[in-house]
Formats: structure tokens, C-alpha cells, sequence
């Protein structure tokens, strides 16, 4: 390998004559104020030669960063194999291409670590051409960029945890309303191009008021809570929505749904609502909390529309509640 002296400074072009001399003053030209600089930033330098694919150099810092010594780093096949093999594949191909067309690039990967680990590395790689404008070397400079990979990665999970949360029910972890109306549309939208029935089912907790009177508020989101995880466990299809309708309600989304399906699954509600025994002692229906279901049926066209649709499925609980709470109403809108 040889010194750092000749490493970047190459035969300057007839056009950087007046750039020298004015370097010239400021470094006079020294190879040890440049082997100083280059060595004590945080950037790595390096260059290998086009010819032989070789490094010509490496600065001393790679050392301290991955493990691997200086003088391993032979030829372009030590900086692959020393590549996450995740990432190998893209960036090789890439700065080859890059480097063949003559064209000044940077490549982000995980560098492997001697002790098995890995290290974000931005990699800015400058094209050297001779005289005759062939590519002559590729120098260039490693960053470790592993910190701000990992707040990268941190604002992105929290980006991410935050869209579940605008779209999640603070109390149940249900769906939020705003998820279901959102849904609600796509799947109206859906059904109306291919023709297919859309069912929901409204589940209203009855006399929850008085619930909330007898067993306090706490109590009373305890409850909201329970239904909740009960409901999402009464079986449904992954294109199913649950979501929390308003105060002591819920509703489902059946796309691709018969009427027959849907009060089938209204019917398991019910049950699964029952077989929790949440003591309701004042209420008028029993002694346990009990829900009253209305479940709605339709064949989605442009010229109706989903707000009719749920008004039509409340119409039927609404009936549910008429007619004695603790049942389902069903219908086809
Ligand atoms: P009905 O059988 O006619 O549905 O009677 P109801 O008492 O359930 O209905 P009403 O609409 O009169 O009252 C709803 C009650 O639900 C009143 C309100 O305090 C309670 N509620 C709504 N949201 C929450 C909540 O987040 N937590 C608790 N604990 N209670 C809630
Ligand atoms: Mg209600
Ligand atoms: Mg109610």
C-alpha cells in the first residue's frame, strides 16, 4: 500500500494550476499536513485503483471503527464480503454501474464488524479520470452514520405508532370511528364496482346509563373494555372492521357479507356479550349486561349512499330497543 502523500493528490489538470498554487501556499504542498488531515477526521478516506481493483489506501481509522486492520483491505472483494449481505447485491451493483459510467455517487449499507456486528456507512465515492478522461481511481470517504440511521429508524416507528393511534380508540384499542368511516367509504366504493353486499351490525349496550349509576364510571369503561375484546373475538374476516361507534356502542363492517352471514355473526355478539356475566343488577332487562343489535344488509349503488345505509342499520336498532332491548333486529336496506 502506499504512503498517504500521494494518495488524493493526483497530477493536478492544466485548469487547476492556479488552485495549486494557491494550496501551495496554504499547505506547501507537505504529504504530512495531508496525512494529518485526512487521518484525524471522522471520515475514513480511501482509494482504490480502477485498474487492479485494488485499495491503494485506506486511512487507519477503519480499524477502530469495523476491526478489520489496514492492511486487510486489499481489494474491492474485501469491502463486498465485508457488506451486510442485505444489502451486498444493491450497492455493488450500484457504485460498479455508477463507477463505470464515470459517475460520482454515495451508497448507504451496513458495513460488517470483525466482531459480527455491523455499522452504518455512507460511502461518497469521487470518479478520477486521466488525461484522456478514462477512469483512472475511485477515491472517497466512509461516514459512520449508525447514529442517525437509529433516529432515523426511531422518528419512523414513532411516525408509524402514531398513524395507529389517530386511527385506534383511546379506552378499547378498538377501531376509532374515524378508521370505520374511512373504511366504510373504500368498501362502499368497492362494492358498488363489483356488485357485491355490504352488511354492518350495531351493538348497543342497554341501559349502560344506569350501569354507570349503579357500579360507578370506572366500572363502566371496565365493561367497555371487556365487550370490546369479546366482540373482536366473536370471528370475523381480516377485511372486517370493529370500531367503537360512540359511547356504549360498536359497530361492525362486513364487506362481501350476506344478510344470513351477518345475523349469524350478530347472534355470536349477543353471545359472547352473555357469556362475559357482567353483574348489571338495575337493569329492567335481567342481571347481567345485555346489548341490543341491529344488523343491515345492501347491495351498494353510486346513486345511494353510506350514510343512509348506517341511518337505516340504527332504524333497526332502534327497533331491537322497541321491542324489549336483548335482541337483534335484521334486515335487507
Ligand atoms: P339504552 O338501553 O336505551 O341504550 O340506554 P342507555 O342508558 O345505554 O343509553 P343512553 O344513551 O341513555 O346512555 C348511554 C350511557 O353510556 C350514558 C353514558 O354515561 C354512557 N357512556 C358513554 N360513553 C361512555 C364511556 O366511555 N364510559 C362510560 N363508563 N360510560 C359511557
Ligand atoms: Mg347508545
Ligand atoms: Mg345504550
Amino acid at each position: 500500500m502506499r504512503n498517504t502523500g500521494d494518495i488524493f493528490m493526483n497530477k493536478p489538470a492544466a485548469g487547476a494550476a492556479h488552485a495549486r498554487e494557491e494550496s501551495e501556499s496554504a499547505f506547501d504542498f507537505d504529504p504530512d499536513v495531508y496525512r494529518t488531515l485526512l487521518e484525524s477526521t471522522l471520515a475514513i478516506p480511501w482509494r482504490i485503483d480502477w485498474a487492479t481493483m485494488t485499495f491503494a489506501y485506506i486511512g487507519p481509522q477503519i480499524e477502530p471503527l469495523l476491526g478489520w486492520p489496514q492492511d486487510s483491505w486489499k481489494t474491492v472483494d474485501d469491502w463486498a464480503a465485508r457488506i451486510h449481505e442485505e444489502d451486498r447485491q444493491r450497492v455493488v451493483d450500484f457504485c460498479v454501474s455508477q463507477s463505470m459510467a464515470g459517475v460520482d455517487h454515495e451508497a448507504d449499507y451496513r458495513a460488517l464488524t470483525r466482531d459480527n456486528g455491523y455499522v452504518w456507512i455512507r460511502d461518497v465515492v469521487h470518479v478520477v479520470r486521466d488525461e484522456k478522461g478514462e477512469v483512472e481511481s475511485l477515491v472517497g470517504f466512509m461516514f459512520d452514520i449508525t447514529e442517525r440511521k437509529k433516529s432515523e429508524q426511531e422518528l419512523l416507528d414513532m411516525q408509524r405508532r402514531l398513524e395507529a393511534l389517530s386511527f385506534e380508540d383511546g379506552l378499547t384499542g378498538a377501531a376509532n370511528r374515524r378508521l370505520f368511516d374511512r373504511q366504510l367509504k373504500t368498501e362502499w366504493k368497492a362494492a358498488c364496482r363489483y356488485g357485491t353486499t355490504l352488511s354492518a351490525i350495531l351493538i348497543d349496550l342497554d341501559h349502560f346509563k344506569q350501569f354507570n349509576d349503579r357500579y360507578g364510571h370506572i366500572a363502566g369503561d371496565e365493561c367497555l373494555i371487556r365487550v370490546a375484546a369479546a366482540l373482536g373475538k366473536a370471528g370475523r374476516r381480516p377485511r372486517d372492521v370493529i370500531a367503537r361507534f360512540g359511547g356504549e356502542e360498536f359497530v361492525i363492517l362486513l364487506p362481501e357479507t350476506d344478510a344470513e352471514a351477518a345475523l349469524y355473526l350478530a347472534e355470536r355478539c349477543r353471545e359472547v356479550i352473555g357469556e362475559l356475566q357482567i353483574p348489571h343488577e338495575s337493569s329492567p332487562c335481567g342481571s347481567m349486561v345485555t346489548a341490543s343489535i341491529g344488523v343491515g344488509t345492501t347491495t351498494p349503488t353510486i346513486e345511494a349512499s353510506a350514510r343512509e345505509f348506517l341511518t337505516g342499520v340504527d332504524r333497526l336498532l332502534y327497533a331491537a330497543k322497541q321491542a324489549g332491548r336483548d335482541r337483534i333486529v335484521s334486515d335487507t336496506i
